[in-house]
């Protein structure tokens, strides 16, 4: 690696390799792997992601925005890639072009996406979403058929799925996952009655392909577990997962302080004995939350060491005991394992008031990544 700078993410390949197939275990051999790579996938390099995820025997890739997608084409990859909300009418020539798949929620979009697609001399592909509860996007189930009777008369159009999103399904046996499954099941058999294929049937995020195996459909979205993280506490002892972001800095400056010296803006900490102060280049714009300044644990020679003081937007600081001898150069771990110890993302979520995903893309955003 280029030593720019002391501070990086270490994404583990092999492990997002392995949690895939691990998860198509769950499947059965004909069902769809969609492989969600939005926040330029959840921090670990949607790029690296998606290759790893198709020698892993994912079929699908699943976006957020037009230039994340037009990405993962320039980038080489040619299979299939659907955004999961409308895109913006004005930017339907682009994907056209890069044969990127449209969720369509909206009437006028997909009179323009028709258009556009007659224009061009091609068939456009899109899916149906179809809002069953959690409010956020996509038409009601009872007009779904109606929808897809008028969207038959545009020229140029190809309904390649129908699909929803549940709001409910990390947490196990939820009634109201089960009521939005119910809805969504009856949204398809109304689809079905009109005399309508709807394509590919899918509803399932991780959670719901760990916990509710049949909503899993024709194709299973999974996001968060494929990166090794966990959608909630539920899912934990149900699949076996392999984190593969490891969040690691060496210190690049340590020094002593006496009793009674602060440490940081605000002087938040203070010393209550002499202790070495270990600073870090790793700040608030790569990712660390904060929020949770003064309440985080790092691992350094495998054991766990406080970070003290308020988390810069560069730097951190962290105590570490005299008698550990810790020299400029040494490598701390903030998220991962060292020796027999580890810290999840999770650990430090909750410290911070959020969820793993959060932190994961947060991390994403300005350290350099590693792969291994
Ligand atoms: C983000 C997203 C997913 C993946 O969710 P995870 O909880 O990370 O598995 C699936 N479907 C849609 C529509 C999404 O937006």
């Amino acid at each position: 690696m280029t030593d720019h700078r002391w501070a990086w993410a270490e994404i583990d390949l092999s492990a997002i390799d392995y949690n895939i197939r691990t998860f198509k275990q769950l499947l059965k051999p004909d069902t769809l792997f969609m492989a969600v790579l939005k926040g330029n996938g959840y921090g670990h390099g949607a790029e690296r992601v998606a290759f790893t995820a198709l020698m892993a025997g994912a079929n699908r890739f699943g976006v957020a925005t037009v230039d994340e997608a037009l990405a993962l084409r320039a980038a080489g990859i040619t299979a299939p890639i659907q955004i999961l909300s409308e895109p913006p009418v004005t930017a339907i020539t682009d994907l056209l072009d890069a044969d990127i798949t449209c969720t369509v929620t909206t009437p006028e979009f997909l009179n323009s996406l028709s258009g556009e697609a007659m224009l061009r001399q091609k068939t456009a592909r899109y899916h149906l979403k179809i809002n069953t509860g959690m409010n956020r996007i996509g038409i009601r189930p009872s007009d779904a058929a109606s929808f897809l009777i008028e969207a038959a008369t545009l020229p140029a159009l190809q309904l390649e799925g129908v699909f929803t999103h549940f709001a409910t399904a990390d947490q196990i046996n939820d009634w109201d996952a089960q009521n939005q499954l119910e809805l969504f099941e009856h949204a398809i058999e109304l689809i079905r009655g009109a005399g309508i294929d709807p394509g590919i049937v899918h509803a399932a995020n991780t959670a719901a392909t760990i916990l509710m195996p049949e909503s899993h459909f024709d194709m299973v979205r999974v996001g968060i577990g494929i990166y090794g993280l966990h959608p909630s506490h539920d899912t934990y002892g149900k699949i076996n997962l392999d984190p593969a972001m490891t969040i690691k800095a060496k210190a690049f400056l340590v020094k002593p302080i006496a009793l009674g010296e602060g440490v940081g803006y605000g002087l938040t900490y203070q010393a209550f004995e002499r202790v070495d102060i270990a600073t870090l280049s790793l700040g608030y714009a790569d990712g660390v939350p904060r929020c949770a300044s003064n309440a985080m644990s790092l691992l350094v020679r495998g054991k766990r060491v406080d970070q003290v003081g308020r988390v810069c937007m560069d730097q951190l600081m962290v105590a570490v005991p005299e008698d550990l001898g810790i020299r400029a150069g040494e490598e701390f771990v903030l998220v991962g394992e060292q020796g027999s110890e580890r810290i999840f993302l999770d650990e430090l979520a909750e410290k911070a008031g959020t969820i793993n995903y959060e932190l994961a893309c947060d991390f994403g955003l300005r350290l350099e990544r590693v792969y291994i």
